[in-house]
């Protein structure tokens, strides 16, 4: 029988009403898993000392979960995080960087709704996700979420409301769960790369900038050419263009310039940053930012981090920048 360990790091599954509103409640998500029909795998819980609502996590915490599933990689054929829908697909994709070479199932998931309340959600992602979990053969780091099986890295929350709270708007499921699962295997990836024994640093400072009309663009400059970042996101329009904005320029250049990697990637939710669709994307090219593809915003945030803390020159650095590791990017 496959043995699955489930680090349970917080989120609406297992909270229970306060006067605050919704809080983590320790130790009610084991309890009631409990209450799930044995048989499947032998199912292994460590529920974290501190719970969390995931809008408060951390690079600390993508750390000790790293930690926790490289430190027991040969006693478990797979693992699943419960986890909070706010913050899942940051962490979803930080954990597909930091797990390369693992070789073995990893399934972030979560609910909309407490498992405490009525007609809750956690039930069924908690079985799909123990199912996915449990496939030999599943090397990636997945999100399961309202009977869908999504790659981590290309997931975003699209939904805040209804339970259908995940999409990968630039890749398609690799399961669909119904009376029979259908895993759609020749979509997986094998894993590639070596496991490495400790978990990486992910100290960088990391910050992402959403351009608007209007002020927006300069204030987006004074601030690169303030902050010493080590990475920026830059969120532009469309295929990656921006308007001619003097601050703006000299920000990302001035950035750059330090050595601030500048990764330039779409608010669009489908298509892709293309330097030279469009006049308006170069600009930021010659101004040295990095052209991030069909990269969401967070496996943007999450690949800087982890790039960042590479023990490489900044010119490896900038083509890690580029390349696609985990499936997080279309290839051209
Ligand atoms: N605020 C909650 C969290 O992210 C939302 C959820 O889990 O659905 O922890």
């Amino acid at each position: 029988m496959p043995r699955i360990l489930m680090l349970y790091t917080g989120g609406t599954i297992g909270m229970a009403d306060t006067p605050e509103g919704l809080a983590p409640a320790p130790g009610l998500l084991p309890r009631l898993i409990a209450r799930l029909p044995e048989g499947r795998c032998e199912l292994d819980i460590v529920e974290y000392p501190q719970l969390i609502d995931s809008s408060a996590i951390t690079p600390a915490h993508w750390r000790q979960i790293v930690g926790d599933i490289v430190g027991r990689r040969d006693q478990f054929d797979g693992f699943i995080v419960v986890h909070g829908t706010d913050t899942m697909a940051y962490t979803a994709s930080m954990l597909a960087f930091a797990l390369q070479g693992l070789a073995k199932p990893v399934v972030v998931t979560g609910s909309q709704l407490p498992l405490i309340r009525p007609g809750s959600d956690g039930w069924t992602n908690l079985s799909d996700a123990i199912e996915a979990a449990c496939q030999p053969d599943l090397q990636e780091v997945v999100i399961v979420f309202d009977r869908v099986m999504l790659r981590g890295c290309r997931a975003r929350k699209v939904d805040a409301a209804g339970f259908h709270g995940f999409d990968s708007p630039n890749c398609p499921p690799l399961a669909e769960f119904g009376i029979v699962p259908a895993w759609h295997r020749a979509r997986w990836r094998s894993a590639s790369g070596a496991l490495s024994d400790q978990a990486p640093q992910l100290d960088a400072n990391v910050a992402a900038f959403f351009l608007t009309p209007g002020a927006g663009a300069g204030l987006i400059g004074a601030a690169l050419s303030a902050q010493p970042l080590d990475g920026a996101v830059l969120m532009s329009y469309g295929n990656g263009n921006a308007p001619d904005d003097e601050a703006l320029l000299a920000g990302v250049s001035a950035a750059a310039a330090r050595g601030t990697l500048v990764l330039n990637i779409t608010q669009a939710l489908r298509g892709a940053v293309a330097p030279g669709a469009y006049a308006a994307s170069q600009p930021l090219v010659r101004a040295g930012a990095v052209p991030g593809g069909d990269l969401t915003p967070e496996a943007a945030v999450a690949k800087l981090l982890w790039v960042c803390a590479l023990p490489v020159d900044m010119v490896q650095k900038r083509d890690a920048l580029t390349r696609d590791w985990v499936g997080e990017v279309a290839v051209n």
